[in-house]
């Protein structure tokens, strides 16, 4: 059997690397709460996204969930179906009701033509998803969320080093909200980050992700357990030096799925955005059966006989999902549920070889109508 190719490969520093990091813990023997790896990591990462505040959590979705309960929303929030389950069920379990806005098909994020019909006298907040690295229509959101008052907070989970006109993505909007957990272009095993521009919405996030406990003697919020540990801060301050490296190899890789695919009938590959520096966190294809020849699962079924493991990311759209028991019509964003059933994303990651691709291609590109 060939080599088994997954859809991606955890990030990780050289062993020796991590170890020296870590070292100073066993004299300090401080693991968590805020220590110095905890605020060294805090700096550099402040630094390296050039945001102006940055608040560090334990993963992506604690991210969102923290700062939509430090907004202290109430009512409607217009988001995306087309996400991972996370985004969607940081806004229910907030106690607010997500009202989904159709996508983008070129490029998958929010259909920012279609967020105004959405808005009614309860929205109170916007949550686009910068998808796959790409990124939303960050200046129309912005016009949308001052012209009606609104809170606009990013799933920047895909976002890791991406830049939008030379400024990094974690400065737009209200808050930014990364992911570090391990399958993504940058890890801190697991962990997360909201980037933000308001003294007083830091303070509160700093203050819920440790119970809601101002001093020794005072709790003020109901807050929750999201601090990121030591030896998680440890392996951000490790696969940071390689953030650049890591983001041009994917390059590296995009570029020739791009080169041998491109000119394929019936394939739809991930867009080329104006003015946007990505992070190629993923290389999504949407496959038009009619035209190609064969359809989204059998080409995942080929690839899978061949022991490559692609991912229907996103599917099923989070506005079908079995828990939230038909509560949401998925009728209303019938761009989001065309691109859900067609799209796959390929293997990608900074270690996967030129001849590895070529072998994907290869099995892709077999799977062609033969007429
Ligand atoms: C990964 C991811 C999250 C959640 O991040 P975790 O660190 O896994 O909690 C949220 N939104 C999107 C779009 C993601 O891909």
């Amino acid at each position: 059997m060939s080599k088994k190719i997954m859809v991606t490969e955890s990030a990780l520093p050289p062993f020796d690397e991590y170890v020296d990091e870590i070292k100073d813990i066993w004299d300090t023997h401080w693991l968590t709460n805020m220590g110095p790896k905890h605020e060294k990591f805090r700096a550099e990462l402040k630094d390296y996204l050039g945001v102006e505040r940055i608040e560090l959590v334990t993963n992506g979705h604690m991210a969102l969930e923290m700062t939509l309960q430090a907004m202290n929303l109430h009512g409607e929030v217009i988001t995306t179906p087309f996400t991972f389950s996370s985004t969607t069920h940081a806004i229910v379990r907030n106690g607010l009701e997500p009202v989904f806005c159709d996508i983008d098909p070129k490029d998958f994020t929010i259909d920012v033509t279609k967020i105004e019909d959405l808005i009614t006298d309860r929205t109170e907040a916007i949550l686009p998803v910068h998808v796959y690295g790409n990124i939303c229509n960050v200046e129309e959101i912005e016009r949308i969320g001052e012209k009606y008052g609104l809170k606009v907070i990013y799933d920047a989970a895909h976002a890791f080093g991406c830049a939008y006109k030379g400024i990094g993505i974690g400065s737009f909007g209200d808050a930014s909200c990364f992911s570090f957990h391990a399958t993504k272009v940058f890890n801190t095993v697991e962990g997360g980050a909201v980037c933000h521009n308001s003294y007083e919405l830091g303070r509160r996030i700093y203050m819920l992700k440790n119970f809601g406990i101002r001093d020794a003697e005072s709790v003020i919020g109901v807050g929750a357990n999201a601090k990121m540990n030591e030896l998680c801060a440890a392996m951000g301050l490790c696969n940071l030096r390689r953030i650049d490296e890591t983001i041009d190899l994917r390059r590296g890789a995009a570029e020739q799925y791009r080169s041998r695919l491109a000119e394929i009938p019936g394939l739809q590959l991930n867009p080329v955005q104006e003015n946007v520096e990505t992070n190629y966190s993923y290389f999504p294809v949407v496959f038009d059966e009619k035209i190609f020849g064969s359809s989204r699962n059998e080409v995942a079924k080929a690839l899978e006989r061949e022991n490559i493991f692609a991912r229907k990311y996103f599917y099923p759209l989070t506005n079908t999902y079995e828990c939230y028991d038909k509560r949401f019509n998925p009728d209303l964003t019938p761009v989001a549920r065309h691109i859900s059933k067609r799209v796959l994303t390929l293997p990608l990651y900074p270690a996967l070889e030129g001849e590895d691709i070529d072998r994907i291609c290869d099995v892709i590109i077999s799977c062609r109508a033969k007429s």
